[in-house]
């Protein structure tokens, strides 16, 4: 059976998180001893440290015209993982030859550029864990998601064809000679004829998750710069609590809500499945963490504070007095689909309709759109505050001192709608 592990890119961002991720690696492979036939660990990698958002810098550059900078900022990303390379022992040129050229071509539309290029980070960092993994005695195999993590051509955000990838990756699985570890990238996959893709930022959770399906395995751990999953964000509220069990609904819900712990996408494919989802610190890989799984049967138990941030609420109010509700929600939300808007919430009176979306690159035309039908009003710098298991005392604090432009609230759940504060 396989054993899905995933490390994100801050995890890997060194040579020490190399070695430490070879320490985790080896507690399983160990424990696993005598290793059976059919018993491999799947290693999904992002990207080291912050590449992705590098490799997205050089194709702005080269989008602006800046030509220097982006070569400036491709050799720097370069010389950023052969620095990690030295330092691991390997020798660049013969142990790996990374990407001599930036994949650009002026042809592609800047979606598709993005993936030829973005994708690179995965690759990288793969490659020099594969390596190293190797040198360091393992038994191990490279595997390129691009020709088996089958996608359409929806650049930046394809979407997977789960027949013929689940197909793919089970034959890859059947013709491989058992390694102790599968070393291969989240967050990318390739098209039919042959051309890289990406899943969505962060989308490399989602990417152990299917692999977690396709293969059947025994578990999926995603390994975490924190404990597990707390009940808020250590960075904003002083005294969090970890939450040692959740059912499966609850950690969509988090996730949903703007919880930064998993990506949104990743517990369906497991729970479709029964397959337990570990979130674990990898600074302390003996530490129990959190467990998600079908065996658990209680919600949550503590107050789940969740922020989602760069929030915008887009109203609108029907051009001509008629009520908006009936005759225009089908309207709204295909425009709210077609332009890949996310809704966070909505609400509703009788002339008007607001919805709070993430403030993404699609936004600006998804106005232009609303705007032939209705009259539309916004507000941005706003964030997204969901409460679960909220009471009143609680709620009371959460409002105290903050502009409320919207909420929603039930017996448990709070939903408010805070406008930013500009100090
Ligand atoms: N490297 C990608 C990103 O930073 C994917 C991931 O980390 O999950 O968005
Ligand atoms: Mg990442």
């Amino acid at each position: 059976m396989a054993i899905v592990y995933k490390f994100g890119g801050a995890s890997v961002k060194d040579a020490a998180g190399v070695r430490n991720l070879e320490h985790i690696v080896r507690l399983a492979v160990n424990d696993q001893s005598p290793m059976t036939n059919d018993h491999s660990l799947m290693v999904v990698v992002s990207a080291m440290g912050k590449t992705t958002n590098a490799l997205e810098r050089v194709l702005e550059f080269i989008h602006a015209g800046k030509e220097e900078e982006a070569l400036n900022q491709w050799v720097d990303i370069i010389d950023f993982h052969v620095a990690i390379m030295r330092e691991l022992g390997l020798q660049p040129g013969s142990d790996i030859r990374l990407q001599g050229e930036i994949p650009y071509d002026p042809a592609r539309s800047y979606d598709e550029n993005y993936d030829q290029i973005v994708s690179l980070g995965e690759i990288m960092s793969t490659q020099i864990i594969a390596v190293y993994l190797l040198k360091q005695g393992l038994s191990v195999e490279w595997w390129n998601m691009p020709k088996l993590l089958r996608t359409d051509d929806t650049w930046r955000e394809a979407q997977v064809d789960n027949a013929a990838s689940a197909a793919a990756i089970r034959a890859g699985w059947q013709r491989s000679n058992r390694p102790q570890v599968v070393v291969t990238q989240g967050f990318i996959g390739g098209t039919a004829d042959g051309r890289r893709t990406t899943l969505g930022r962060e989308g490399s959770d989602y990417t152990a998750a299917l692999l977690g399906n396709y293969l059947d395995a025994e578990s999926v751990t995603i390994w975490k710069d924190v404990p597990g999953i707390l009940n808020a964000d250590p960075r904003l509220e002083p005294d969090t609590i970890l939450i040692p069990e959740l059912r499966y609904s609850d950690a969509v819900e988090l996730s949903y809500s703007g919880a930064q712990i998993i990506h949104p996408k990743t517990i369906r494919p497991l729970e479709n499945k029964r397959i337990p989802l570990y979130v674990k610190p990898f600074g302390n890989p003996e530490a129990g963490g959190s467990c998600i799984s079908a065996a658990v049967d209680h919600p949550v138990e503590v107050p789940v504070f969740i922020w989602r941030k760069n929030q915008l609420l887009i109203t609108m109010r029907a051009k001509d007095f008629a009520f908006v509700l009936e005759e225009s929600l089908s309207e709204i939300f295909d425009i709210i689909h077609r332009h890949r808007l996310r809704v966070s919430l909505i609400q509703s009176s009788a002339v008007t309709i607001s919805v709070c979306v993430d403030n993404t690159r699609f936004v600006p035309a998804a106005i232009e759109a609303l705007k032939e039908h209705f009259l539309v009003s916004y507000n941005d710098q706003l964030s997204l505050l969901t409460i679960r298991g909220t009471t009143p005392e609680i709620l009371d604090r959460a409002r105290a001192g903050r502009t409320i432009m919207l909420s929603q609230t039930t017996r448990r759940t709070a939903r408010l709608v805070i406008k930013n504060e500009t100090n």
